[in-house]
């Protein structure tokens, strides 16, 4: 076939034909990248990353796997979920792994939503809420944050129907900071009927230091339809590596490990969380997370101090409520090689990073106030 004849029959396809609700579904938005530039060391500070490199140790463990990666690895990740269940004192039959945990997201999704079945969720909150609610062809019922930027959990109980199959919780709040309390939660898990999911998002529940923020685990303990889902993305410093995990009652999990891909969280990213839960590797991790929370609380104690209304920030972000001036004041921190993520209309993220970093994020701010 000539080139030509092969152009023409591509202009001339039909458009396959895709399901329609996906119209409707949005779609992701990555925090932009730092882009090199003359003169000026730019910072990433756009997407909740942490700005410290994988160990030593880590690294050797992910050297040593790789060894072996013309095999697929351990479907079951049977170390790894030992490892994990041992760390968090719950049995392995409560654990499921995944490549990162928006994937157990969309999969408890996909094990509990029919088409048109309903998912309660904050908004503003995670992006990722919404998507995988639309691609699974569940409803999403968005229920506004209070004014202070927390989950309205009153709100939340009362947008449950009969139609609703999931809740999510995210705590700390992504993007705007503040975690759940235990009094609010338990009044909110007691409203919710006994066989309604209540996922609790917990990506950044080692940076939490509100010390009425329960943990996650012990809620589950406590109630069987609670799922909580961490990640080695944050805290640990993997999110190049996708990996998380849910605990979950032993019948959620299964369900979870039916919907899984196969295989997917590779030898590497086994081996990595391994290296990471060794004692000594786990405590200078949690080092690394002391300093960010430190760095943090000065960041936000700077920022208020400076005249702006920063929320509760128990995560390694903060939240600017830039509402109309977001775009500009995002292009401002940019031109000083701040990249920061934008929400259009409502407000800016900014990651907690390295040092260098938060000072300038400080001194730029102090010119943005409005
Ligand atoms: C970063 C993040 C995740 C974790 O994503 P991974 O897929 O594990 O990298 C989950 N939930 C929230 C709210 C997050 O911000």
């Amino acid at each position: 076939m000539s080139a030509a004849s092969t152009a023409s029959t591509v202009e001339s396809t039909v458009v396959p034909r895709l399901r329609a609700s996906l119209a409707a579904v949005p779609s992701y938005v990555a925090g932009r990248p730092a882009v090199a530039r003359p003169g000026l060391e730019v910072f990433k500070v756009s997407s909740n990353e942490n700005p410290y490199p994988p160990l030593p140790s880590v690294l050797a463990a992910i050297s040593e796997a790789a060894t072996t990666l013309n095999r697929y690895p351990d479907m079951a990740a049977t170390a790894m979920v030992a490892a994990v269940a041992e760390r968090f004192g719950v049995a392995p039959s409560t654990i499921a792994t995944a490549t990162g945990s928006v994937r157990l997201l969309a999969q408890l999704v996909e094990i509990t939503c029919e088409p048109g079945d309903e998912v309660v969720h904050a908004w503003r909150s995670f992006e990722s809420y919404p998507i995988v609610t639309g691609v699974a062809g569940a409803r999403s019922v968005l229920v506004p944050l209070t004014a202070d930027a927390r989950h309205d959990l009153p709100a939340m109980a009362a947008a449950v129907t009969d139609a609703t199959r999931l809740v999510v919780l995210c705590s700390p709040n992504n993007p705007t900071g503040p975690a759940l309390r235990a009094a609010e939660l338990e009044e909110f898990l007691a409203a919710v009927p006994a066989d309604v999911l209540v996922v609790l998002d917990e990506a950044y529940r080692e940076f939490v230091t509100d010390p009425d923020t329960p943990d996650g685990v012990d809620v589950f303990r406590a109630h069987p339809n609670v799922v909580v889902l961490r990640t080695f993305s944050k805290a640990y410093g993997l999110a190049g590596l996708r990996v998380g995990f849910a605990v979950a009652h032993p019948a959620v999990a299964e369900a979870l490990a039916k919907s899984a891909t196969p295989f997917g969280v590779s030898g590497i990213a086994q081996a990595a969380v391994l290296a990471s839960l060794e004692p000594a590797a786990e405590a200078e991790l949690l080092q690394r997370v002391s300093a960010l929370v430190a760095e943090r609380d000065h960041v936000v104690a700077a920022l208020r101090a400076q005249g702006w209304p920063v929320p509760d920030a128990q995560g390694n972000f903060c939240w600017l409520p830039t509402g109309d001036r977001t775009a500009d004041v995002a292009a401002a921190f940019g031109a000083e090689g701040l990249v920061v993520r934008p929400f259009a209309g409502e407000g800016l993220r900014l990651t907690v990073a390295e040092t260098a970093a938060n000072e300038r994020l400080v001194s730029v701010a102090a010119r943005l106030v409005g």
